[in-house]
């Protein structure tokens, strides 16, 4: 929750959000023509784009692994590991979302309200509760739902290299990352990392990618997670 309250509380306002503010307001009246909510959505669905290849970034470049770890290193998956999110890791994608507002001219409004949505979407998706499955199903057509999400937080591959998508499921259709799996008893957690290895202490947890040198991603050879 300490990972997450400085997340949310220090570096989106103080760093993350003013250019993305910036870069929102630079053509302000670019897009008049269409209706609110439609170019609401189109800048979700944009954000969230950029979310899924920055989460896919996260799990194939060994030096973002460093940082998207700290978030899958979690042995006890619920509703506050939504917000157990390692700060750097938001920065190095900052670009890509300026890139995207400052494209579609989204306005502060707009960014607050995206905000609020992600972070309701974070908590339900990473929420410990079981839906009523035919219900789930025909959620998971269009969302990333609790279960879906529980197979990408599985300890070991080929479990964690799927379901990259926050907020909507088809990202993963699209690129053949989705699967579906009703898991009664995952383990959670990175690879060969025992239970109880890592501190839950929030300034541990904030240094780890910087004094430990974390090898390879969650595919290939190098998978584990080794301390050096
Ligand atoms: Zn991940």
């Amino acid at each position: 929750m300490g990972l997450g309250v400085f997340h949310r509380l220090i570096v989106s306002p103080l760093i993350l959000l003013p250019p993305l503010v910036y870069a929102g307001g630079f053509h302000p009246h670019r897009y008049d023509f269409l209706p609110w909510g439609v170019r609401l959505i189109l800048i979700l669905v944009a954000l969230d784009f950029s979310n899924f290849v920055g989460h896919w970034l996260g799990h194939k470049v060994s030096f973002l692994w460093r940082f998207h770890s700290v978030h899958h290193l979690d042995n006890h998956l619920d509703a506050t590991t939504g917000f157990r999110v390692h700060a750097v890791e938001k920065i190095f994608f900052l670009p890509g979302k300026f890139a995207i507002v400052f494209a579609l001219g989204a306005g502060t409004a707009d960014l607050a309200m995206i905000e609020t949505i992600g972070l309701c979407h974070a908590i339900f998706h990473h929420a410990n509760i079981r839906l009523p499955e035919r219900f789930e199903d025909w959620l998971s057509v269009f969302l990333t739902t609790p279960s879906s999400h529980r197979v990408h937080h599985h300890a070991e591959l080929p479990y964690t290299d799927s379901n990259y998508g926050f907020i909507f499921s088809f990202w993963d259709r699209a690129f053949g990352t989705l699967r579906v799996n009703r898991m009664s008893r995952p383990i959670f957690g990175v690879n060969q990392r025992s239970q109880g290895a890592i501190s839950e202490n929030f300034s541990e947890l904030f240094c780890e990618p910087f004094i430990h040198s974390i090898s390879g991603t969650t595919t290939g050879e190098n998978n584990a997670y080794s301390e050096s």
